[in-house]
């Protein structure tokens, strides 16, 4: 991956890495440091997969280790080849390479089958034929101990016949499970006999129809990443309780698998003003309140991609945030300055007028044309200019002219001078109006001593300088102002269509600078004074892109957290 995120720190220490510099000193993996990341194919990856994905691929890198991606696709009924396709797409885009590590958990099949055989065999594991609804109810409550299944006494061989029948496919769905043998009466439920394989007739996008029955998350997990030899399976704090049953199974295939690694939770991340939940997105995709995976509002890693952020904003927010073991927000605001740092330093400024108003310069020539040189970015001269053609009839904001103007407002109002930014300085000689009394054009005059760049605009000095097109060059394009999602910043609590932002998403046509025309899928600009704005990868066409504003330059938001 790249070397050269702006901004990126050496990456502060955590807790996650003094375990690991820990083994590394006590030799206790032998050298080797093994992560993985291990995304079920149900949905699209979002920001909260992203820091998994930096942590993991990240320590992998920092220790010199390796780090697999591996597809947990154990539940046919909800897994997708799309989905495979696009984390794919997201993993590669973020930065991280696998190597000859990508996996799926469906490769492993036919070898969690044979263990499963083993710890039926070890006693450890038997075929229990309650319903789902019994087994629920057998296994008791967080005050109440459970009640063995009367299967639980089956014996090796009667489990194992049955096991290989469910297998075969001689019974319907849900007339059998496997179980593990482990205690109906302990304190962590997840160790009341659990569910390890159950029947399911459900085509897998990659195994088809050749099983009819399906390892659980719990079992297939674990066992996966002991086969991959994986040293530290890094995961999120809600399976911290499952942590003794992932131990158990991998103690009880000690001497088919000997293979035992460690897992480790940290706290997910929860970001303000959007949700990091598949099943939540799904229902916002599922109900059109956004317009796909890949709408530029989501949490997506599609998304924010189209949205305009750029990969080394996300690892260098991923590393700002660290990781830690108690649950917490934080704030979108976070995220965005991510985006500004490293766009600010990259991004070549160009000019689009959002809300225009025609100021016209009586006393230039008309016809005429002159080239201003307007630089790429005022802190990098070496990244040249780009020729604005400057001439009688201009395009300027509208909120750039006040007729009568409050204190303090230093842009163009009756009498007044301002500089059109790289050309003259003019002065406001009066104004037109329609019959509603709205201007319609601001009249002015320039002084053509003045010009940038020349000895006279150095002894002008103007307090306002404001951004300009010419009328006659400028081209129309449609851009999209997107603000946050959400109204509340702990939108995933709340009911997600009554919390929906409704100005998410504004369209409108603006002027346009000509170089912009060139903008290629996914080039990225500061539109001086509007913000960071992507050439939108799917919509447009060569020669009329349609841009994404990313990020306003500032957070309006920041005060309005209550
Ligand atoms: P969701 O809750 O959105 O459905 P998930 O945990 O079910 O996500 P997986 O595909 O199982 O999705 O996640 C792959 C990996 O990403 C897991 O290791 C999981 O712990 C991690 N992960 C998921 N959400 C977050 C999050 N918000 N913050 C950090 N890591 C996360
Ligand atoms: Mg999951």
């Amino acid at each position: 991956m790249s070397e050269t995120t702006p901004g990126a720190a050496a990456p502060s220490s955590n807790f996650i890495r003094q375990i690991i510099e820990e083994d590394v000193r006590t030799g206790k993996w032998r050298g080797r440091i093994a992560t993985r990341f291990p995304p079920e194919p149900n949905g699209y990856l979002h920001l909260g997969h992203a820091k998994s994905i930096c942590l993991n691929f990240g320590l992998a890198r920092d220790y010199g280790g390796e780090c697999h991606l591996r597809f947990d696709d154990t539940n046919p009924v909800k897994e997708e080849q799309e989905y495979v396709d696009s984390i794919i797409d997201a993993v590669r885009w973020l930065g991280f390479d696998w190597g000859d590590h990508l996996h799926f958990a469906s490769d492993y099949f036919e070898r969690f089958y044979g263990f499963a055989e083993h710890l039926i065999r070890r006693g450890k594991a038997y075929v229990d034929s309650l319903g789902a609804e019994e087994i629920r109810a057998y296994r008791g409550t967080l005050t109440e101990v459970g009640r063995d299944s009367p299967y639980r006494a089956r014996g090796a061989d009667e489990s194992l016949d049955l096991f290989r029948r469910m297998r075969a496919g001689e019974f319907p769905d849900g007339a059998h499970v496997l179980r593990a043998r482990i205690d109906m009466a302990s304190p962590n439920l997840n160790l009341r006999d659990p569910v390890l394989y159950r029947i399911r007739r459900a085509t897998h996008h990659r195994t088809g129809d050749a099983w009819c029955i399906y390892p659980m998350y719990d079992y297939a997990h674990c066992v996966s990443d002991a086969i991959e030899r994986i040293t530290h399976s890094i995961c999120t704090l809600e399976f911290e309780d499952h942590r003794p049953l992932y131990d158990w199974v991998l103690d009880e295939l000690a001497d088919v698998l000997p293979w035992h690694s460690r897992q480790v939770e940290f706290a997910r991340l929860n970001l303000t003003y959007t949700v990091l939940s598949k099943r939540k997105l799904i229902e916002l995709v599922g109900s059109g309140a956004v317009e796909g995976w890949d709408d530029p509002r989501l949490p997506t890693l599609a998304g924010v991609r189209r949205r305009g952020f750029t990969p080394e904003a996300i690892r260098m927010f991923a590393e700002r945030i660290g990781v830690a073991k108690a649950d917490s927000w934080i704030e979108m605001g976070v995220l965005e300055d991510c985006l500004r740092e490293d766009l600010n330093e990259r991004a070549p400024r160009r000019i689009a007028v959002l809300d225009p108003l025609r100021l016209t310069i009586d006393n230039y020539p008309e016809g005429a044309v002159e080239s201003c040189e307007a630089p790429n970015h005022p802190q990098h001269p070496e990244r040249g200019t780009r020729p604005l053609p400057f001439s009688r009839e201009l395009w300027i904001e509208r909120e750039d002219f006040a007729e009568t103007p409050p204190r303090g407002f230093f842009r163009l109002a009756p009498d007044a001078e301002v500089r059109l930014r790289y050309a003259y300085v003019v002065r406001c000689t009066g104004v037109e109006k329609d019959a509603a009394g709205r201007i319609t054009t601001v009249h002015c005059r320039y002084d053509p001593d003045t010009r940038s760049g020349t000895p006279g605009a150095a002894s002008r000095k103007v307090k306002g300088n404001i951004h300009w097109l010419s009328t006659a060059h400028a081209q129309s394009s449609e851009l999209r102002l997107y603000d946050r999602l959400f109204r509340v910043p702990e939108a995933g609590a709340a009911d997600s269509r009554e919390a929906l932002n409704p100005d998410s998403k504004r369209i409108l046509t603006a002027f346009t600078e000509p170089a912009l025309s060139q903008a290629l899928p996914e080039e990225r600009f500061q539109f001086e004074r509007h913000g960071y704005f992507i050439a939108d990868r799917s919509d447009g066409a060569p020669g009329r892109p349609v841009f994404n504003r990313a990020v306003s330059l500032r957070d309006s938001w920041s005060g309005r957290r209550g």
